[in-house]
């Protein structure tokens, strides 16, 4: 199959110009597009077949659903039962933008879309070209990260084009997206609501709506082990992953700084492809080795907006051992290090002297 990428001028956008990805979606068929977090690759969220086309497509397995985006709220009710309040709400306030909500599912909703749970995630992405995608084609549209299942989530087409070139028929091609970290995910069908995945909108934000939201268990979880290597099975969790093996350094600044040198000059002294994950303010003060700032550690955005796309260099530059720092948790530095921590297979080093 060819893969087509379409340009797309997001300052003069023109429905005219989404007819034949808009057409494309109504057939079945899987259209890969810019949204404000990372690319998406869509399909018709009510057509078990293009959902069944998303997960072969990607390599995902089929048990791990998709996110379904709408282009207005009057879609929550086609789409889910049971809305509490607390869903109008949050909707009202951060949508459309980069929150996704969790609720029961309706029978319309196929189970090859919510990988067989009665449950349903909806999002209302702002980004323009995505809102206009939804609208001329007139369907909900289907879409996980638009990355090969394992690799970083794309945040330009190009990366969409490098994981799926031959697979699907056409990529949009809004540029570099803005924010570069999937969706907040927040699960409204329990007791508590629940945090599922950190992202941009912070749980403090959440919190001004919904006082009681906390955070899942598993998303606060972390293992710390000053053998580098942490293998218990179950725990290498293979997602966000760059191909090398990346180990997170935390600590105080100056001695995290050195303690990568040593730990990166030792491997490379054995012959080792070895890259370092830096900031703005640190990238300087290594020496013979191969550096990529991930951004300014005072504006957590910027490295967010750049953390996929450096894990995929350091693949692309064939790096076997990445040593990196961490960054502060603040703000939408936790779904940084969130993001930072499964790459990393929670291999993290604190770093005491
Ligand atoms: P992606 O957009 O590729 O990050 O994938 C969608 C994410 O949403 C995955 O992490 C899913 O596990 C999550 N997700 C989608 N639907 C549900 C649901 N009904 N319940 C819990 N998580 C979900
Ligand atoms: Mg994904």
């Amino acid at each position: 199959m060819e893969t087509r990428v379409i340009p797309v001028d997001r300052e003069h956008l023109q429905s005219e110009d989404f007819a034949e990805a808009a057409q494309l979606l109504r057939d079945g068929e899987l259209v890969a597009f810019p949204t404000e977090t990372v690319y998406g690759l869509g399909g018709d969220a009510l057509d078990p077949d293009a959902s069944r086309r998303i997960y072969a497509a990607k390599g995902r397995p089929s048990d791990n659903p998709l996110i379904v985006h709408i282009a207005d709220t009057d879609a929550l009710p086609v789409l889910a039962e049971e809305i509490p309040q607390s869903a109008w709400e949050l909707a009202d306030r951060f949508w459309p933008g980069p929150l996704t909500i969790i609720l029961r599912k309706k029978e319309i909703v196929p189970d090859a879309t919510t990988g067989g749970l009665d449950t349903v995630a909806i999002r209302m992405p702002s980004d323009p070209v995505a809102a206009m995608l939804i609208r001329v084609s007139g369907v909900y549209i289907a879409a996980p990260s638009a990355n090969a299942s394992g690799r970083p989530s794309p945040t330009c087409a190009e990366h969409v084009y490098e994981d799926l070139k031959g697979r699907i028929p056409m990529i949009l091609d809004g540029g570099s997206v803005p924010i570069g970290l999937e969706s907040t995910i927040v699960d409204l069908t329990g007791e508590t609501p629940l945090v599922l995945r950190p992202g941009f909108i912070t749980i403090e934000q959440l919190r001004e709506v919904l006082p009681t939201v906390e955070y899942d268990p598993a998303v606060v979880k972390r293992v710390k082990d000053e053998t580098i290597v942490a293998r218990a099975p179950g725990m290498r969790y293979r997602h966000y992953a760059p191909k090398g093996e990346l180990t997170i350094f935390e600590g105080d600044l100056d001695r995290v700084v050195a303690r990568v040198q040593k730990e990166a000059e030792a491997k490379l002294a054995e012959g080792y492809r070895v890259a370092v994950l830096a900031s703005e303010e640190t990238k300087d003060r290594y020496h013979g080795l191969t550096v990529r700032s991930v951004g300014d550690r005072e504006e957590e955005a910027s490295v967010a907006a750049h953390l996929f796309g450096t894990l995929r260099e350091f693949d692309s530059m064939g790096a076997e051992y990445i040593f990196g720092e961490s960054f502060p948790e603040a703000g939408v530095g936790q779904a940084v290090m969130n993001r930072l921590m499964k790459a990393a297979g929670y291999r993290i080093v604190a770093v005491e002297e």
